[in-house]
């Protein structure tokens, strides 16, 4: 029988519950997919402990790699036995198999397995968006990451020359493997000072931080004149409201706050986006794993250990 975790109240990892399910054919523009990986991101935590609202029952997760068993009217550009991955809504990722809109699915290249595409369409596309749409980088610039030994953090830091924020000095030691330029440990370094000294007082175009209320307003302090603040995520609570007047006084800068769900908003911009990506990642110029696999019915335990800041790189789960 299919099984999903769903939530049927909001809460903490304990409302992830591992439920037998019924999967029927799939509808009209619909493929079903039997997931052989499932990528674990931060939004799965903000959509179980409620931040992100979803009406109940509800399923989770936004990121998966598998295999297509069948597809509705009107779906010709995939068929069954094509491998997939794909990103994006409907919740309902971490199941065993799920139909879902077709147009969200992208064949994984021959050369890249499930688990690394697993691991990679949320994150990696994610980085695209970042550095290519929202602050287009041309190569020169030096710019500023947080978590960066983190999911999203790891292929940043193989992508862009990144001052990196990280949380020990392991995660330092990860990122720079990774190709971080410069590492800042901020429990025991003031990372606008490094910054500041990194950069000779000058500060860095653009800061991507997806760790929210805690490098609030911090993290504009590490901007040069007119740079761009990218508030990505909220891993430690939401940026609280604040006067847009703290814009000019620190130096007439931007901010944004953008998802990648409104960049891989159609099926071009989805499949430009992944073409660039999977490009990378066949020059051997990404690489990415699962740094940590865990059972689909333990998704509780993946739950926590990233909301712990025990993880580094991508988590999947493997029905
Ligand atoms: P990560 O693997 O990066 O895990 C989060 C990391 O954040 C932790 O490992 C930890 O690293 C750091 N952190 C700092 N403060 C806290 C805190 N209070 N609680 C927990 N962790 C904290 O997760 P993901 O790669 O899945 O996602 C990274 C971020 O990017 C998330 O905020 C996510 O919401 C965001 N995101 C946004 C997208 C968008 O389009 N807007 C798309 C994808 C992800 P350390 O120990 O080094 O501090």
């Amino acid at each position: 029988m299919p099984h999903a975790i769903r939530i049927h109240a909001t809460g903490g990892p304990d409302v992830l519950s591992y439920d037998e399910v019924t999967v029927g054919a799939p509808g009209a523009g619909e493929a079903r997919v039997r997931h052989t990986a499932i990528g674990v991101n931060y939004i799965d935590t903000y959509h179980r402990s409620g931040l992100y609202p979803l009406p109940m029952p509800a399923g989770i997760g936004q990121e998966g790699a598998g295999v297509v068993e069948a597809v509705g009217d009107g779906v010709d550009w995939v068929k069954p036995g094509d491998r997939v991955a794909y990103c994006g809504g409907p919740t309902g990722a971490y199941a065993t198999e799920r139909n879902l809109p077709a147009d969200k699915l992208v064949k994984i290249p021959d050369g890249v397995d499930d688990v690394t595409a697993a691991t990679l369409m949320l994150k990696g596309l994610t980085v695209q968006y970042l550095f290519r749409q929202t602050f287009p980088l041309h190569g020169g610039e030096t710019i500023l990451f947080h978590a960066a030994a983190g999911g999203v953090g790891l292929i940043a830091c193989q992508w862009a020359k990144a001052l990196g924020v990280v949380g020990s000095d392991e995660k330092a030691a990860l990122a720079r493997a990774n190709g971080c330029a410069h590492t800042i440990v901020y429990t025991r370094e003031d990372f606008v000072a490094r910054v500041k000294e990194i950069t000779g007082g000058k500060g860095v175009p653009v800061v991507y931080d997806s760790i929210g209320k805690d490098t609030f307003p911090q993290s504009l302090d590490c901007l040069s004149l007119r740079g761009m603040f990218v508030s990505f995520g909220n891993a430690s609570g939401p940026v609280a409201a604040f006067n847009l007047g703290l814009l000019a006084q620190k130096g007439s800068l931007y901010a944004t706050r953008p998802t990648l769900f409104t960049y891989a908003n159609t099926r071009a911009a989805l499949t430009a986006m992944a073409d660039d990506l999977f490009a990378l990642v066949k020059a051997g110029k990404i690489k990415s794993e699962a740094r940590q696999r865990f059972a689909l019915k333990d998704a509780a335990a993946a739950h926590r250990a990233l909301e712990s800041r025990g993880t580094t790189g991508a988590t999947v789960l493997i029905p």
